[in-house]
């Protein structure tokens, strides 16, 4: 990730921040994006302030973190890192034992009325219907048997996007790990790793049923959900997902779509059925777009506390993996990465200063671009707030709160800190 990326992600951070900030309620009925990168969790009212020594990053230690990854672009973008790091790594080794994979792309047809809360239960639904079906059990397998796949197990990636003028459209990128070659004659994998169309065809009809159950599919769309509610693709386009997982490219924060939405934006109009992530949603939302800014609160109550990733049981230990993090425990991590030194402090007061004024995004730029000479580096850092403090503040999201924690580290109060400009 390059440092303008990440100034990008703290502005989109401040945007989420106050959207999801809902006036008149406590510091902890707030959603915790609102919180993220606004105090201090060390207790010395001090936070880290560190950069890697070949200028390509820099990061605070010390400081709060939501560890939303739905909401939270600067979470985000660190358990992504670390989930595709795991899940290339899972890979890798399941194909040099071996293993195949397929990549299975589940969605339904768009239900452009229908709230997003009510269509994740619906989808959840579909999904846990097709799972138990008989066709998915003699093909996929169930509890510990393997089925005719050969299947080890599956990681369930959730994702959604939204248009204009379809609506939401959650769908699910399923990566199969499945082992080849024990199946005898029948086998519906073919040299290639591939599944077979037959199975593929079944696997189909099936979740073109449990739509159908789920209220998800309507008579006149059978054949068109039979051909394109469940894709299904070979071992390449799993590795290819992984390795793109959680990138820039993937939610489109500086692409040319969404300078084009900017743009089109302003005046309300959006072409056909264009779709956008909900990262790009909060790029809008900066450019003054209220669509954009309802979508994103919806998308937010409706995704809180889902999981991005979820792991088949048994499917780790059968692939001889340690456990993984939880996503607020990834998001907490200082630990320094050894391409990083600490370049120098800021207080709670500074950082009050950063966010009011809009800069912190800018301030990580700053450091790692500008602060090269360690021992210069505090003075710099120190010149650098000194000038953020003599311009004014922005209207919006002055929300900054000292935070105490309990003995799990989670929030427990949240308190106003005073703050007064550098005389
Ligand atoms: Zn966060």
């Amino acid at each position: 990730m390059s440092v303008q990326r990440k100034k990008d992600r703290f502005e989109l951070l401040r945007m989420a921040s106050s959207l999801l900030y809902r006036k008149g309620e406590g510091p902890r009925q707030q959603h915790p994006t609102v919180w993220c990168n606004r105090g201090i969790t060390t207790g010395t009212d001090q936070a880290g302030v560190w950069r890697a020594v070949d200028g390509s990053n820099a990061r605070l230690s010390g400081v709060i973190t939501c560890g939303a990854v739905w909401t939270c672009p600067v979470c985000a973008a660190k358990i992504s890192e670390e989930r595709r790091k795991d899940l290339s790594q899972a890979m890798a080794g399941h194909v040099a034992a071996g293993g195949h994979a397929y990549l299975l792309t589940l969605t339904f047809p768009h239900e452009s009325d229908m709230p997003l809360g009510e269509l994740l239960e619906k989808f959840a639904k579909a999904r846990q219907s097709w799972a138990n079906s008989r066709t998915y059990k003699r093909i996929m397998g169930e509890k510990g048997d393997r089925g005719t796949a050969g299947r080890l197990g599956t990681v369930n990636a959730l994702e959604v996007t939204v248009g204009k003028a379809n609506g939401w459209h959650p769908h699910v990128h399923a990566l199969v790990f499945a082992v080849p070659g024990a199946f005898g004659e029948g086998d519906p994998i073919n040299p290639a790793g591939d599944l077979a169309s037959g199975a593929i065809d079944e696997l189909k009809g099936a979740w073109v049923k449990a739509l159908q159950k789920a209220g998800l599919c309507a008579v006149s769309q059978v054949s068109d959900v039979f051909k394109h509610g469940l894709n299904v693709r070979g071992g390449a386009k799993a590795a290819e997902y992984i390795a793109k997982f959680g990138k820039d490219e993937r939610w489109g924060a500086s692409s040319e779509l969404t300078r084009n939405h900017a743009k089109v934006g302003t005046v309300g109009e959006i072409a056909g059925d264009m779709h956008f992530t909900p990262f790009q949603l909060l790029q809008f939302v900066i450019s003054g777009d209220g669509w954009a800014a309802a979508r994103f609160r919806e998308y937010a109550e409706a995704f809180h506390g889902r999981r991005m990733l979820s792991w088949s049981p048994g499917l780790r230990k059968a692939l001889r993996l340690a456990d993984d993090r939880e996503d607020d425990e990834i998001a907490a991590d200082d630990r320094p990465a050894p391409e990083e030194e600490q370049v120098g402090t800021i207080s709670i007061e500074d950082l009050s200063a950063l966010v009011s004024r809009n800069m912190l995004g800018d301030f990580h730029r700053y450091v790692a671009e500008s602060c090269i000479h360690p021992e210069r580096a505090q003075q710099d850092i120190d010149d650098y707030l000194r000038m953020v403090k003599a311009m004014p503040k922005f209207g919006r999201g002055q929300v900054l709160k000292r935070a105490t924690f309990d003995k799990n580290e989670r929030i427990r109060a949240v308190e106003p800190v005073e703050y007064r400009d550098a005389a």
